[in-house]
């Protein structure tokens, strides 16, 4: 019999498509293997303040195929403080929680493992990001149907592109990882894509204007990573009004939109078996680690390793966009 008999699990940071197939997963493996479950809602913030009620099966029911958190999700300054984590650690014993799940990205990962730190108590982390930014899983929670999303709406900015002769430079989300602007270039066909991992080594913009982008199109689309490195979609189009003021161009911020919809077929059966297998984990005594997977197969990832923030981005990928946009 395993020492755990009551899990909390939470939901933080920013909500990513399938977090509540994960949820399910959780809860009914859990439940599955005699533990009881507790919801704790507003993530860490819940934690603390005490907002934590006990899940059946029931409670689950009929959320696999819902967008965005059934346990809400917050962001808490006072979880990075001691004083705050001694807060949540007073309500995880009066609430006799044996073992935290926490479902989130980089910053949720952070959390737990500096909790896990500080206090004895077994956490199981699931990547809940649509960044795609977690070490040592080949994807996260969420990932997937944000690329489709992306892909769905540079589908309908290019009908609109193409009637007119114009540079589109179309802005997606991934903080400071360029998965969702490279994978979501070649999904859609887009002339190019410009991503942090590359900002810091060159000057893509003038490299692919050089590099003859629009000669012998009618419109074009580079999908530009959100983040502050690539100076996002606005910065690089101020550039080009200054350094190439013959283009003639626009800018779309897909913003939150690409967080939100029905999860994928991939984010569901990915947050499912990642469910099962935090519960998994748990009963294995393993603690402190973030669930992953790695082709095609569960993985325990240590949390130090999966938010060191050292994913590599393929970059044969920019090698293919470049040769098949050409
Ligand atoms: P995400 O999990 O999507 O990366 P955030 O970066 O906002 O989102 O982190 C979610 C929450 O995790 C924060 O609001 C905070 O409560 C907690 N957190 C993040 N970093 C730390 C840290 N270094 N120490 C303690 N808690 C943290």
């Amino acid at each position: 019999m395993s020492p755990i008999k009551c899990i909390g699990l939470l939901t933080s940071g920013g909500d990513a498509p399938g977090m509540n197939a994960a949820i399910r997963a959780v809860t009914r493996s859990a439940i599955y293997n005699g533990m009881t479950v507790k919801g704790i809602y507003r993530g860490y913030k819940g934690l603390i303040t005490g907002e934590i009620v006990e899940f059946k099966t029931q409670n689950v029911s009929n959320i696999i195929q819902r967008g965005g958190t059934i346990l809400k999700t917050a962001r808490c300054m006072e979880f990075k403080t001691p004083e705050g984590r001694k807060l949540a650690y007073e309500n995880i014993v009066k609430e006799q929680i044996d073992a935290l799940v926490t479902i989130g990205g980089d910053g949720t990962l952070s959390g737990a493992r500096i909790f896990a730190q500080e206090y004895n108590i077994p956490v199981v982390g699931l990547p809940g990001t649509i960044d795609n930014d977690l070490f040592g899983t080949d994807v996260t929670i969420g990932y997937d149907t944000a690329l489709n999303t992306i892909m769905e709406c540079v589908d309908k900015i290019r009908d609109t592109a193409s009637a007119h002769e114009r540079l589109f430079f179309i802005e997606v989300m991934g903080r400071d990882a360029g998965f969702l602007a490279l994978n979501g270039a070649l999904a859609s066909g887009a002339e190019a894509a410009i991503i942090p991992e590359i900002s810091t080594e060159k000057d893509q913009l003038s490299e692919m204007i050089e590099q003859g982008i629009r000669k012998s199109k009618n419109s074009s689309i580079v999908l530009v990573a959100e983040s502050e490195i690539t100076g996002g979609a606005m910065g690089i189009a101020e550039r080009v009004k200054k350094e190439y003021p013959d283009f003639d161009v626009r800018v779309t911020i897909l913003g939150h939109l690409q967080r939100g919809g029905s999860p994928s077929a991939q984010d569901r059966i990915m947050a499912t078996r990642m469910g099962a297998a935090a519960i998994d984990a748990l009963l294995e005594d393993q603690r402190n680690v973030m669930i992953g997977i790695q082709n095609e197969q569960i993985v325990y990832v240590p949390f130090s390793k999966a938010i060191r923030n050292e994913k590599a981005i393929n970059r044969d990928l920019l090698n293919v966009l470049r040769i098949t946009s050409s």
